[in-house]
C-alpha cells in the first residue's frame, strides 16, 4: 500500500489515523457486530455517534448554546437556496462576490428575492478581497452573505465585513475548523464537509436560534426548512450516517492535536513554507494579493501554459496528486487542508525547486 500526497480541493485528504480507525471498526463497530453503514440511525450506538460529534464540534469551535448545529445533506450548493428560503423575510439580501461560489449563491438567492451585490473582486479575477469596512448595506437586507475562503481563487477574508448590524451568513466550506472562529459574529456558518472535515455528503450548518423560524417563504419544502432539522436534532429523516461518523472521528482527531489554536499554527507554518517559496521563485508565482492569501488553497502559475501542464504531469508521476488548478482558472493549486502533513508541503516545495532548476 502506498499513499500519495493528495492536494485535491475536495473531496480531499483525511487524517490517516481517522481512516485507520474507521477501517478497524468497519466490520464490528464497538461490539455491535455491524458496520456504522449498516446501523439504524435510531439505534443507541448511532445516537451516541451523532450527539458525540455535535458536542466535540461545540467544544472545538466554542459554539454558544443559542446556536443549533445541524447535519444536513445536499452539499453546500443546496444551502444557496435554503438560506434565502429560510431567511428572506423582506425578500432582500446583500451579497459580496469574491468568486464562483459566492456568485452561484447570489444567483440562486435571486430566484427568491432581490439580491444586491454590494462588493465584488471580479474586476481582477477574484485575486483579492474587497474592502468591506464601509459597504452600502441595504437598510432592509435580511442578511449579508459571504464566501469566507474562496477555494478556487485562494483568497480569504482576514477581517469579516462590517454588516452594520445585519446578520452575517458565511460559507466556510474550505476553511472549516482551520483556525478558531468567533461564532457570535455570524447568524449562520455553514459548509460542505468534503473540503476540510470528512467525506462528501454532509453539510454542517451552525445557526443562531432566532433564524430558525416557521415563517419561511411560501412553498419551502419541509426538508429545506431549518426548523424541521433543528426540531428533530438532524434526525428528521435518515441522515448521512456514515459521513457523520467520520466527521466525529475527525473532531476527535482535532481535539487530540490540541484544537483549533494548534491547527491555526500548523496551517500557518505549512502555508508560509509554500508562499515563501513562491515569493522568491524565478519560475512560479502566486496569483493572489499577499494580504488576502488563503491558508488552505494556494493557486500558482509559471506564466506559461505548456510549462504548467508539464508541471502537473511530472508532479503526478512523482506522487503529488491533484495539483491542477480549477478548470475555470488554469495553472496549479495546492490545497493544504488540516490533514495535509507539513512533510507533504516540504516535499512539494522540494519538487518545485527541482522543476525550477530544470526548466529555467
Ligand atoms: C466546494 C464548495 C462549494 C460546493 O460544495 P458542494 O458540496 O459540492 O455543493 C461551495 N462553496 C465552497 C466555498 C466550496 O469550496
Amino acid at each position: 500500500m502506498s499513499r500519495v500526497y493528495n492536494f485535491s480541493a475536495g473531496p480531499a485528504v483525511l487524517p490517516e489515523e481517522v481512516l485507520k480507525s474507521a477501517a478497524e471498526e468497519m466490520l464490528d463497530y464497538k461490539g455491535t457486530g455491524m458496520s456504522v453503514m449498516e446501523m439504524s440511525h435510531r439505534s443507541k450506538a448511532f445516537e451516541e455517534i451523532i450527539t458525540g460529534a455535535e458536542q466535540d464540534l461545540r467544544d472545538l469551535m466554542g459554539i454558544p448554546d443559542q446556536y443549533k448545529v445541524l447535519f444536513l445533506q445536499g452539499g453546500a450548493s443546496q444551502q444557496f437556496a435554503m438560506i434565502p428560503m429560510n431567511l428572506m423575510k423582506n425578500r432582500v439580501a446583500d451579497y459580496i462576490i469574491t468568486g464562483q461560489w459566492a456568485k452561484k449563491a447570489a444567483q440562486e438567492a435571486a430566484k427568491y428575492g432581490k439580491v444586491n451585490k454590494i462588493a465584488s473582486s471580479e474586476d481582477k479575477v477574484f485575486s483579492y478581497i474587497p474592502d468591506c469596512s464601509d459597504l452600502p448595506i441595504s437598510e432592509d437586507a435580511d442578511y449579508v452573505y459571504i464566501c469566507e475562503n474562496n477555494t478556487i481563487y485562494g483568497t480569504k477574508y482576514k477581517q469579516l465585513p462590517n454588516t452594520k448590524g445585519k446578520t452575517l451568513v458565511a460559507d466556510v466550506s474550505s476553511c472549516f475548523l482551520s483556525e478558531p472562529v468567533d461564532v457570535t459574529k455570524y447568524g449562520i456558518i455553514y459548509g460542505g464537509v468534503q473540503k476540510n472535515i470528512g467525506p462528501a455528503g454532509v453539510v454542517i450548518a451552525i445557526i443562531r436560534e432566532d433564524l430558525i423560524r416557521e415563517d419561511v417563504l411560501p412553498g419551502t419544502p419541509t426538508m429545506l426548512t431549518y426548523k424541521t432539522h433543528a426540531d428533530a436534532k438532524s434526525l428528521y429523516n435518515t441522515p448521512p450516517a456514515y459521513g457523520i461518523y467520520i466527521c466525529g472521528k475527525v473532531f476527535q482527531w482535532l481535539k487530540g492535536m490540541g484544537g483549533l489554536e494548534e491547527m491555526k499554527k500548523r496551517n500557518e507554518k505549512k502555508a508560509k513554507l509554500l508562499y515563501d517559496f513562491l515569493d522568491q521563485s524565478r519560475l512560479f508565482k502566486g496569483t493572489v494579493v499577499k494580504e488576502d492569501r488563503s491558508l488552505m488553497n494556494v493557486p500558482f502559475v509559471t506564466g506559461n501554459e505548456e510549462l504548467d501542464a508539464m508541471f502537473v504531469k511530472e508532479s503526478k508521476a512523482a506522487g503529488f496528486e491533484n495539483l491542477k488548478g480549477h478548470r475555470t482558472v488554469g495553472g496549479m493549486r495546492a490545497s493544504i487542508y488540516n490533514a495535509m502533513p507539513y512533510e507533504g508541503v516540504e516535499a512539494l516545495v522540494a519538487f518545485m525547486k527541482k522543476f525550477e532548476e530544470e526548466n529555467l
